[in-house]
């Protein structure tokens, strides 16, 4: 049986972590900032943009929020981006994604300075990233990264594979593995035999969006399993990637879902934050 990665548990842990660490700021007359933009009236959107601000008060991050209606248009949001970028009590900048339809993602995304976004979505800071350069990690997969490095498992040397290879989740987290000398392997929904890829795996990463697409056929006795995914089933369950009962079986770790990756985004948020603070 599986030891149960308990995502909750090591949030709290890094919370506490950058609670110390803005309070260490804050003595050098530094009050870490972060504004989020929020456009439209998405309910989830809401609901995360929410989320984000009380966990910044809650460690003593400064956080303004910009609600912006669902008509404003592209330039109004590039204007704001940019008075942000000058704003020095303003060290991350945030856009809660998705956007309304009539603005281009990309040049928004593009705007943000590169040592503002603690996102970590514009090519240029990818591009850090790939070559290894000082770059912030994008939260979600630098939360998996955490996640290893808590349990003990070093990915020198090991066979990762990532299920999925999104920009905000498999590539960066394939990168990441790369660049802590993991073997790695991206599979996605052309990947002739998934079943045989995954079993090769020593650190098997789903981030797919298909609930429950990798059962424990598919898992090498003793890996390590990361599941991203978040999965409302219509009886409101929420479900993974991993089908865990059968995982949990041949598993020597793996997350639960939720309470395993999910609360390690937002704490990587606050992360990324300080970071930028500190850097500034
Ligand atoms: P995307 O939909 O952007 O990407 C899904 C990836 O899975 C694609 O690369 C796709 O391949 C691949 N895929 C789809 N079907 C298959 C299949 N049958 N076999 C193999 N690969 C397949 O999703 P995201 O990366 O944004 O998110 C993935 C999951 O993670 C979702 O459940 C999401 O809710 C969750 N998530 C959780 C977060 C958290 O905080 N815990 C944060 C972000 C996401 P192709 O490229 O070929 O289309």
């Amino acid at each position: 049986m599986a030891n149960i990665i308990d995502g909750k548990k090591i949030a709290a842990e890094v919370r506490e972590e950058v609670k110390r660490e803005v309070a260490e700021l804050k003595a050098r007359g530094v009050t870490p900032g972060l504004a989020v933009i929020l456009v439209g009236d998405d309910p989830a959107s809401q609901v995360y943009v929410r989320n984000k601000h009380r966990a910044c008060e809650e460690v003593g991050i400064y956080s303004e929020v910009h609600r912006l209606a669902a008509e404003t248009s592209q330039d109004a949001l590039l204007k704001l981006i940019a008075q942000l970028n000058n704003n020095p009590k303003i060290h991350g900048i945030l856009v809660q994604l998705p956007l309304p339809d009539h603005i281009d993602e990309k040049k928004v995304i593009d705007a943000i300075a590169l040592n503002k976004d603690v996102d970590g979505f514009s090519p240029a800071n990818v591009g850090n990233l790939v070559i290894g350069d000082e770059c912030f990690y994008p939260c979600t997969p630098h939360g998996c990264m955490v996640l290893l490095d808590k349990i003990g498992v070093d990915p020198r040397g090991k066979k990762a594979v990532v299920v999925g290879r999104s920009n905000i989740v498999g590539k960066p987290m394939a990168m990441m593995l790369l660049a802590r000398h993991a073997t790695v392997t991206v599979c996605h929904s052309r990947t002739r035999d998934l079943a045989a890829e995954c079993r090769q795996a020593d650190i098997l990463v789903a981030a797919v969006g298909k609930p429950e697409l990798i059962t424990g056929d598919m898992i090498k006795e003793g890996a390590v399993v990361i599941d991203v995914g978040i999965n409302r089933m219509p009886d409101g369950k929420l479900v993974g990637d991993v089908h865990f009962e059968s995982a949990s079986q041949k598993a020597s770790w793996i997350t639960p879902v939720p309470g395993g990756v999910g609360p390690m985004t937002i704490a990587m948020l606050l992360k990324n934050t300080v970071e930028a603070a500190r850097r500034a």
